[in-house]
C-alpha cells in the first residue's frame, strides 16, 4: 500500500520507535528496572510494580473475537481518544494538511487536529435532513491537504446513524487519497452492523470502537481502531510502549468473559427500553419542541426554554448537556438514558 506511506507525515514513516523492554514472561524480570515486590495493598494479577505487556496479547485476542477482526487488524489504547490523536498525529503535518469534520458532532477530532496544528474543515450534517451526510459538499471540500475525514455514526449529539451507503460511496471516491474514520462509540446501542465488514475492500476504512459507553468501562480507558494491518503498524509507531495500565488490561479481561457480556447485551435492552419510554414522555412536555429518535444511549431534543429545563434538571440533582454551541442545535439538550428511578425524576423535573 504504498499510497498509505505517501499519506502518513515521512517522519513517521521513517521513526525508528522506542525499543521496549522485551516481554518474555516465562522468564524472570531483571532488564526493565522494575522493583521485584509489589506495593502495598496491589491485588493485580500481574503485579503492578511490572511494566504492562505492550500490546496486550489476551485483551487484543478477546476484542477480535468481540469485533469478529483479525488481531492484527486491531490497535488497543486509552480509549477512542487515544486512536483519534494518533491518527491526527500520524497523518497530519502541522501547517500542512487537513481534517474534515461533520458537526454537529464529537469534539475531539477538531481538537486533537488543533493541538497537532492541522486545519479543521467543517462538512456540517444536512440539519434539515434528518442530519444525514452532505455527500457532494464533502467531496468538494476534500482537496489533496485532506488527510483524514472522521464520521461519527451514530453521531453524538444528533443519535443518528449515518448512511452506510453513502459512507462506502465517500470512501470508494477517496481511494488512496485520504482515511475515512468511522466511530462507532455508541454502535451497539443501534440495530445496524459495524462497518469493520468492509475493511478488506475498503483498506482507506478506520473504526473506532470503545469500552467505554455499552460495556460500562469509561472510567478504565480502553478502545480499539480497527484497520488494514498496516495502518495498524504504522499507529503502533506512535503509541507509547506501555499505553495500557495493567489495572485497565484485567478490568476489561474480566469484562470481556461470557456471562458478563451476557449482562452487558441485558443493559443494552434496558437503556433501549428507557429511551423509546423517555423519548415519548419527553414529546408529551409542553417544553419540547422536538425529540429526535436515537440509535445511541442519549436522546437529543429541542426546548422553547432550553435553560429552564438545565435549570429544573440541576434542581432535581441531574446533569444533561448542553450542546446549543453545536451548528445547528440553538435550543437542543443532550440527555443520556439514567437508570428508570433516574429518568423518572428527570420527567418530573421537567414537568
Ligand atoms: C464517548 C465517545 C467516545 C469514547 O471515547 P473514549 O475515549 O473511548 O472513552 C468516542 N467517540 C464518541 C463520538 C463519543 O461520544
Amino acid at each position: 500500500m504504498s499510497w498509505l506511506t505517501a499519506l502518513a507525515r515521512p517522519e513517521i514513516v521513517n521513526l525508528k520507535s522506542y525499543e521496549h523492554a522485551a516481554w518474555e514472561p516465562g522468564l524472570e524480570r531483571l532488564h526493565a528496572n522494575e522493583l521485584p515486590w509489589r506495593a502495598l495493598g496491589d491485588n493485580s494479577d500481574a503485579g503492578l510494580n511490572r511494566y504492562p505487556e505492550p500490546q496486550p496479547r489476551e485483551l487484543l485476542e478477546r476484542l477480535a473475537n468481540l469485533y469478529d477482526v483479525a488481531t492484527n487488524a486491531l490497535l488497543v489504547g486509552r480509549g477512542s481518544d487515544e486512536m483519534i490523536d494518533l491518527l491526527v498525529r500520524v497523518f497530519c503535518r502541522a501547517g500542512k494538511d487537513s481534517i474534515v469534520v461533520c458537526p454537529p458532532t464529537f469534539g475531539m477530532y477538531a481538537v486533537s487536529a488543533r493541538i497537532q496544528g492541522a486545519e479543521v474543515l467543517a462538512v456540517p450534517l444536512r440539519a434539515a435532513q434528518d442530519f444525514s451526510l452532505d455527500e457532494a459538499g464533502l467531496l468538494d471540500r476534500c482537496t489533496p491537504a485532506v488527510k483524514l475525514i472522521f464520521l461519527c455514526s451514530p453521531n453524538n449529539p444528533t443519535s443518528n446513524l449515518l448512511s452506510e451507503e453513502a459512507i462506502l460511496r465517500i470512501a470508494a471516491r477517496l481511494e488512496k487519497r485520504a482515511l475515512i474514520i468511522v466511530d462507532e462509540a455508541y454502535i451497539e446501542f443501534a440495530t445496524a452492523a459495524s462497518l469493520a465488514r468492509h475493511i478488506p475492500q475498503f483498506p482507506q476504512l478506520v473504526i473506532l470502537r470503545t469500552l467505554s459507553k455499552a460495556h460500562g468501562l469509561a472510567g478504565a480507558r480502553c478502545g480499539a481502531l480497527i484497520a488494514n494491518p498496516q495502518i495498524v503498524a504504522l499507529l503502533r509507531k506512535v503509541i507509547p510502549p506501555y499505553a495500557i495500565p495493567q489495572s485497565t488490561v484485567e478490568a476489561a479481561l474480566r469484562l470481556l468473559q461470557p456471562p458478563q457480556l451476557a449482562v452487558m447485551r441485558d443493559r443494552i435492552d434496558t437503556v433501549r427500553a428507557e429511551r423509546t419510554r423517555l423519548i415519548g414522555a419527553l414529546r408529551a412536555l409542553p417544553n419540547t419542541v422536538r425529540v429526535w429518535p436515537s440509535a445511541t444511549n442519549f436522546i437529543l431534543a429541542e426546548f422553547h426554554d432550553a435553560d429552564q429545563a438545565l435549570s429544573r434538571a440541576r434542581a432535581a440533582r441531574l446533569l444533561i448537556r448542553d450542546v446549543r454551541a453545536q451548528p445547528a442545535l440553538g435550543r437542543a439538550l443532550r440527555i443520556s438514558v439514567g437508570t428508570p428511578e433516574q429518568n423518572d425524576r428527570l420527567l418530573d423535573a421537567l414537568q
